[in-house]
């Protein structure tokens, strides 16, 4: 809010030019849309908090992952990532809507973590999914700590992707309305792993 109402200031009342307006408008507009993102995300999670009308239903896996990688197309073909996708006719129980957008946090944040080229797998087996990357992996005693509304492991770098630290967050709320446990295996400069076991 600081920086867009100081660009905002700016513009009202100091003479720029054609390309500093332009830059500046640019900036109040990422800012607005950051803000639009994180605001959407703390109201899921507060309706989350009070709701208990999920639609849980019998849903196939595949399902869920060509969902959240459409959702995700436009980081994908900008990073040029190649998502490898394993699942044997897996069928979980979840509300599919819910379940897409921790799919989507997910592989959001193993791409932002991910060099260019690089590749994202999603696996699912048995009772459980797997979202991989091989990008810069977290440190060992951050991995229980990301899971806390707002927290970010390097807030400048995160601040530039777009983050608020809030999808994790969002994770853990919706995971735990469906009883399902996540587990985090990374490794410094290696790449992640978040592992969700759904009940048997
Ligand atoms: P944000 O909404 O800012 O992405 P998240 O709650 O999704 O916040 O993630 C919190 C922090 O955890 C991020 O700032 C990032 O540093 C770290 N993180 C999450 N996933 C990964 C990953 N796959 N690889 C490396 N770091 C990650």
């Amino acid at each position: 809010m600081t920086a867009i109402l100081g660009y905002a200031q700016t513009l009202l009342t100091v003479k720029l030019s054609e390309e500093d307006r332009e830059e500046a408008l640019n900036y109040i507009v990422e800012q607005c849309k950051r803000l639009e993102r994180m605001s959407k995300k703390m109201t899921r999670l507060l309706e989350l908090g009070q709701s208990n009308d999920l639609e849980i239903k019998k849903e196939k896996v595949i399902d869920l992952f060509e969902n959240a990688v459409k959702s995700c197309d436009g980081i994908i073909k900008d990073k040029e990532i190649s998502v490898r996708v394993i699942e044997h006719g897996e069928t979980y129980m979840m509300d599919i809507d819910l379940m897409t957008n921790v799919l989507i946090n997910l592989i959001d944040n193993g791409i932002k973590a991910s060099q260019n080229k690089a590749e994202i797998i999603l696996e699912a087996n048995e009772n459980t999914i797997k979202v991989t990357d091989f990008g810069k992996g977290i440190p060992k005693e951050e991995q229980k700590k990301i899971l806390e509304p707002f927290y970010m492991v390097d807030k400048s770098r995160s601040r530039k992707n777009g983050g608020a630290g809030l999808g994790l967050a969002l994770v853990s709320a919706i995971l735990q309305k469906h009883n399902v446990k996540i587990f985090i295996q990374s490794e410094e400069g290696k790449g992640s792993t978040f592992i969700l076991e759904f009940p048997k």
